[in-house]
């Protein structure tokens, strides 16, 4: 019996991960690509989608639906980025071009969001009805659950506490404001001034490997820390989460991170306890996993809308 899958597409500022996932959200096969930018960025969706399709027809399953999510302002509806500044992308139908490979309904979202309902179906987050989810990587975007409803806000925006100001008039942030918590706790942000204060280059991860023994990744660090302990007072004074979880490649410092960020919240919030803070139990996968979800929904339409044989 041929047995239905369905295709995930995560689309990163520098890597395409693909997958294809079964109905239970387990990962039968894996892809990865290089990004690129424009449209070469395209290229590598375009390819990524051909890889696991033949993938597929090799191990005997039937693609139903495919989801495909990415950075940046998305029309859901349409399939379509209007804009993503890392991909260099302005109105891309990611819908047409994996629709061009498969011939599946397609699903288009975003990458941060579909991260945070991955980790709320299969993750870290399950069962609770309250609790915001960060995506930290080179940037951070979150997911925010109130009552058991995902916030998208009243254009879709909500969620972007990464551009939410930790120092006014602070270090100037690509996108334009001064003081965002992603300039000085998002691993770009903490490679970025690390080289600027030491003159050496280091990811997050190896700088979080200096900690002990160099001043200027302690420095570096306990600015990200002090970063968090701000966003996160605000973000519990304003919703009340139950649940904080940390996902991405800066999250992957666990303990490092979570320890003094946990201490300096419990001292920082001095009348109100602090929510349970958490690391992301589906790491790189919950993007992936999150489309994977996306496009189980947008096949369950399909087949409950299509006309049935007599
Ligand atoms: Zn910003």
């Amino acid at each position: 019996m041929i047995r239905s899958a369905l295709l995930a597409i995560d689309v990163g500022g520098t890597t395409v991960k693909s997958a294809i996932v079964d109905e239970s959200g387990r990962v039968l096969a894996r892809h990865s690509v290089p990004t690129g930018r424009g449209e070469a960025a395209q290229a590598a969706v375009r390819d990524a989608a051909t890889h696991l399709a033949a993938r597929a027809r090799h191990l005997g399953l039937s693609l139903v639906g495919a989801g495909v999510v990415s950075p940046g302002i998305i029309d859901r509806e349409q399939g379509v980025v209007h804009y993503a500044s890392n991909l260099d992308w302005a109105d891309v139908s990611l819908r047409a071009v994996v629709g061009s490979v498969v011939d599946v309904p397609v699903a288009v979202g975003h990458d941060a969001q579909a991260a945070g309902e991955a980790e709320w179906s299969l993750g870290a987050a399950r069962g609770s009805r309250d609790f915001i989810h960060f995506s930290v990587g080179t940037g951070i975007a979150a997911s925010i659950v109130v009552a058991g409803t995902r916030i998208s806000g009243s254009a879709g925006g909500a969620g972007e506490l990464g551009h939410t100001p930790v120092h006014p008039g602070g270090e100037k942030c690509p996108c334009g404001q001064r003081g965002c918590l992603e300039v000085y706790a998002s691993g770009g942000g903490v490679a970025r001034r690390y080289f600027t204060l030491s003159g050496r280059t280091a990811t997050a991860r190896e700088v979080v490997q200096l900690l002990d023994r160099d001043p200027a990744a302690r420095q570096v660090w306990d600015d990200a820390v002090a970063a968090w302990v701000t966003s996160l007072a605000t973000c519990a004074l304003v919703l009340e989460p139950e649940l904080v979880v940390l996902g991405g490649g800066l999250a992957q410092a666990g303990e490092a991170l979570l320890g003094p960020v946990r201490d300096g919240l419990a001292r920082a919030l001095t009348w109100r306890s602090p929510p349970a803070l958490r690391v992301s139990t589906l790491g790189t996968d919950a993007a992936t996993l999150g489309a994977a979800l996306m496009a189980a929904r947008v096949a369950r339409v399909a087949t409950a809308s299509s006309p049935v044989d007599h």
